[in-house]
Formats: C-alpha cells, sequence, structure tokens
C-alpha cells in the first residue's frame, strides 16, 4: 500500500469513526444516567417507606388508650425495626422513656402540635428523635434503615442530611479523581415528617466508558475505510488500464498510419515507372515498327510490378520479423543495370549524371536481391533530393567492391551535403529535413540492410556531397 493511500484510508476512517465513536458515548451516558436516576429513585421509595412506618408506629402509639411502658415496648419493636434506638414521652412535662429526656423536647412536642404531624428532633448526623403531636417520641438511627447491600448495586454513594450535615450511607467508589464527570442527584425523602435530603452520586471511570462497542466500531470503520480506499484503488487501476488500453490502441493507429506512409512512399517510385511506362508503350502501340520497345516497356512495367509487390510482402516482412529473409550471392552489376535502366534517362533529363562503377567485378554479396534493390533505390532518390536545387554539376556515383570479407555499395553525391547536427540522427525513423520528406526511407533501408547482416553508414565528402556505405557480407569463395 502507498503512504499516501495509507494516509488516506487513515483519515477516512478517523472520518467514519469519529462522530459515530462519540454518539455512541454520549448514548451509553444517556443510558447510564438514566440507570443511575432510576436506582437513585429505589433507593429513595426504600429510605421513603422506611420512615413512613415511623410515623405509622407513632401513629399507632398515639392511637393506644393504655399503651405498655416504654421500657416494655421497645424490645418488641426493635426486631422488626433494627433503627430504634429507644422510644418515650412527655406527660406533664415529665419524660418518660429511654434514657434522659432530650433536649429541646417540649419545644420540638409543640411544634408538632401545631403542624399536626410528627417534627424531628436531630442528635447528631446519624441519630434524630421524632416527635409526635401526642409527645410519643421515636429514637432512630439513620444508619439501620437498609443494610448498605440492599441498596441497587449500581449505586456508588447516597448520603442522607438530617439536619446536622450528611451522614453517609453507602460508600462503593474509592475515593479519588474523576475521569469524565460525576452523576449526580438530591432528592428529599418521600414523608413530610422526614424530608431529609437524600444526595446520590456517582464518578465516571474509565471502566464506565463504552470500550467493547468504541473497539468493534473502530474495527468495523476501518474494514470499512479499507475496502472503500481498495475500492478507490481497483477504480484507479481499471481506469488506469482503461487509458493504457485507449493510448495502445492509438499507438497502434499511429503506427498503422505510419506504415501507410511508409508503404506510399516505398511504392511511389514503381507506380510512377510503371505508368510512365505504360503510356510510352500506349503511345507506341499504333506503330508496328515500335512492337520490340512497347514490349520493352511492357517487360519494364511488369518487372516493376513485381518489384512493388515484393516491396509489400517485404513491408509485411517488418511487421512479422520472424519470417525468414532469403539469401543469396546476388550480382552487383545486374543490380546497378536495372537500376540505371530505371532511373539514368529519366535523371540525364532532369541534368543529373547516374554513374555505376564496380572495382571488384566477379565479387557477389550476400543478401535479398528486392530489399538491396529497394536500398540502392532509395539512397539514389535521397541523392536526387539532395540535388534537386543544386546549381553546380550534378552527379550521383554507384560503385560496389570488396573490402575484405564484406562488400561495399556506395551512393555518393555532389550535393550539399547532411547538415553536421543531422549526421547523427539520420536513421532515426521520421527524422526528416525536407519539408515534403517522410523521415522513413533511410530507417527502412538501415531495417533491410540489418535483416542481412549487412550494416549502413553516413558521412559527408570533401569538398562538397554526401556518401552512403553499405557493406555486406561476400557470399561463399566467389572472388
Ligand atoms: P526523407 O528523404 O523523407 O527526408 P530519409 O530517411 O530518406 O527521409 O532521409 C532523412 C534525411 O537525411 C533527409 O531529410 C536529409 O536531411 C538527409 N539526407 C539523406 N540523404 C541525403 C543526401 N544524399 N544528401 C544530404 N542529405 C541527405
Amino acid at each position: 500500500m502507498k503512504p499516501l493511500t495509507d494516509i488516506r484510508t487513515l483519515v477516512l476512517w478517523l472520518a467514519l469513526f469519529a462522530p459515530v465513536a462519540v454518539w455512541i458515548g454520549w448514548q451509553e451516558q444517556a443510558e447510564r444516567y438514566e440507570r443511575f436516576v432510576q436506582d437513585t429513585s429505589i433507593a429513595q421509595r426504600m429510605l421513603s417507606q422506611k420512615v413512613v412506618q415511623h410515623e405509622a408506629v407513632l401513629a399507632t402509639l398515639s392511637a393506644l388508650s393504655h399503651p405498655p411502658s416504654p421500657a416494655q415496648l421497645l424490645p418488641s419493636l426493635q426486631p422488626a425495626m433494627p433503627q430504634l434506638l429507644g422510644l418515650g414521652y412527655l406527660r406533664g412535662g415529665a419524660w418518660e422513656g429511654s434514657g434522659a429526656a432530650p433536649a429541646g423536647m417540649p419545644g420540638a412536642q409543640e411544634q408538632a402540635r401545631q403542624l399536626q404531624r410528627p417534627v424531628t428532633l436531630a442528635v447528631d448526623r446519624a441519630r434524630y428523635w421524632l416527635v409526635a403531636p401526642s409527645s410519643w417520641s421515636l429514637l432512630l438511627d439513620a444508619r439501620r434503615f437498609i443494610p448498605a447491600g440492599d441498596f441497587p448495586p449500581t449505586l456508588a454513594s447516597l448520603t442522607l442530611d438530617l439536619g446536622m450535615g450528611p451522614l453517609t450511607l453507602l460508600a462503593r467508589q474509592p475515593a479519588g479523581g474523576s475521569l469524565g464527570g460525576i452523576m449526580s442527584l438530591h432528592k428529599p425523602l418521600g414523608a413530610a415528617s422526614q424530608p431529609f435530603p437524600l444526595h446520590s452520586w456517582r464518578r465516571l471511570t474509565p471502566s464506565d466508558w463504552p470500550w467493547t462497542e468504541w473497539l468493534a466500531w473502530a474495527l468495523a470503520s476501518y474494514l470499512l475505510a479499507a475496502a472503500s480506499a481498495a475500492w478507490q484503488r481497483s477504480r484507479a487501476e481499471a481506469r488506469r488500464r482503461q487509458e493504457e488500453v485507449r493510448l495502445a490502441a492509438m499507438t497502434r493507429l499511429n503506427t498503422l498510419g505510419e506504415m501507410a506512409a511508409g508503404i506510399a512512399h516505398e511504392l511511389n517510385q514503381p507506380l510512377t515507372a510503371i505508368l510512365a511506362q505504360v503510356r510510352a508503350a500506349e503511345r507506341l502501340l499504333d506503330d508496328e515498327e515500335e512492337r520490340p520497345a512497347v514490349r520493352q516497356a511492357l517487360l519494364a512495367s511488369a518487372g516493376q510490378a513485381r518489384r512493388a509487390a515484393d516491396i509489400i510482402s517485404r513491408m509485411r516482412g517488418l511487421v512479422q520479423p520472424c519470417a525468414p529473409s532469403p539469401r543469396a550471392a546476388v550480382d552487383p552489376d545486374a543490380l546497378a543495370a536495372s537500376l540505371l535502366f530505371l532511373r539514368e534517362e529519366e535523371l540525364g533529363r532532369r541534368g543529373i549524371r547516374l554513374s555505376w562503377h564496380n572495382a571488384s567485378p566477379g565479387a557477389r554479396p550476400l543478401g535479398d536481391r528486392v530489399a538491396l534493390e529497394q536500398i540502392l533505390h532509395n539512397l539514389v532518390q535521397n541523392a536526387v533530393d539532395a540535388l534537386a536545387d543544386w546549381p553546380a554539376s550534378r552527379v550521383i556515383a554507384l560503385s560496389g567492391g570488396r573490402d575484405g570479407m564484406e562488400y561495399r555499395f556506395e551512393v555518393s553525391d555532389n550535393g550539399p551535403g547532411i547538415p553536421d547536427e543531422a549526421l547523427p540522427r539520420l536513421f532515426e525513423p521520421f527524422y526528416t529535413t525536407r519539408a515534403q520528406g517522410m523521415g522513413l526511407g533511410l530507417a527502412l533501408c538501415e531495417t533491410l540492410a540489418g535483416a542481412m547482416d549487412g550494416r549502413i553508414t553516413a558521412r559527408n565528402l570533401d569538398p562538397v556531397g554526401a556518401c552512403f556505405t553499405l557493406r555486406l557480407p561476400i557470399a561463399g569463395a566467389a572472388a
């Protein structure tokens, strides 16, 4: 995977993960708070039921016409009410009951009478007297209302304020800092005589966070991001492949165009020659005496047509390089004669002298006659093109001769020569300095020469002109 794609996957993953993770956290927090409110309400109801019991006991005691003495009553009530520490009543200013008369009892009794309901008289943070209008009073210990284990297990901290500061009823969380805040709720107990404020709170710790859900979503979102990145990559890959196919198609079209141009270039010469000879033959046809000339012209046309066909099959050979090229000992004189026959007269008319000189008569190059013809035709045509606007006397010298184990053909002209910057690029396909040129002639010559294990080079002559040299292997022992 490329680093850039990695970063993109990571960003995509974060973009997917973060909002949903926040939502999961928020949802979890909302649910947890709801549970906390419910459990605090349960604790509040449990405590409220307890303190309401106290009112009921006081009402029962007040209703008795001959109540037993407090000392008799206490042991019988305590098993059902472990929070009951003592009881008694004030009658005619005298206290009768457990322990000494609590301080403030007369005032509390007076207040209860006025309110027509019991009132509380705090002893300390945990204990209080509940004083009824009838003056019956209960000494209660709030620590014994509910055993800590009976509170809902999810509650953490509970305090109850009897009027002298908070009394801890439940402390399940160790003291310490909180991570993620505190849930807190204040609720008074539901008894008109003992509406002690109940405070419930819970610190959020790392274990409260929805790690499993977060982890599951992190994994799922990573898989999503990775899958989406992979999909994007495969789409880009498919687009790239499509583009490659399109480019290849275009290149094929270009190559086809180039091939067509090359074929046209090569066929132009034999077709022009055929046209000229057929026209000449047509002119001579009516004259009986010119019959041999007509035959000659038709034979030459047939030769040119064969050459055109050969050129086409050569071009096919270039496209299918595996096709073997037929090699044989070629007679250079016959080759030059055919060339001269085709071009000498026409060039003469244009003021260009075409000559042939064989320095090693009898020596035979090894090659393919048609390919050789093509090369020499091309080189001569290039020389003709170079001489086209050349004012001085114009000569194209074609020569051949043995050079060690090679046979060397040379085509030289006395034209302007090859520009220095063009020399290293002459054989590149489509390199041309001529406005009408296609730059295929020399590239084709080099390919044809290569197919015959030959090579072709170019140089400038002193003082003027250019010379192209074609070297081919010498054929057998012929010398
Ligand atoms: P084209 O003839 O279409 O330009 P060629 O591959 O046959 O293509 O030739 C490539 C270039 O080589 C020509 O444009 C020309 O600049 C140079 N060249 C070839 N033959 C000669 C020559 N005899 N004298 C000077 N320049 C030449």
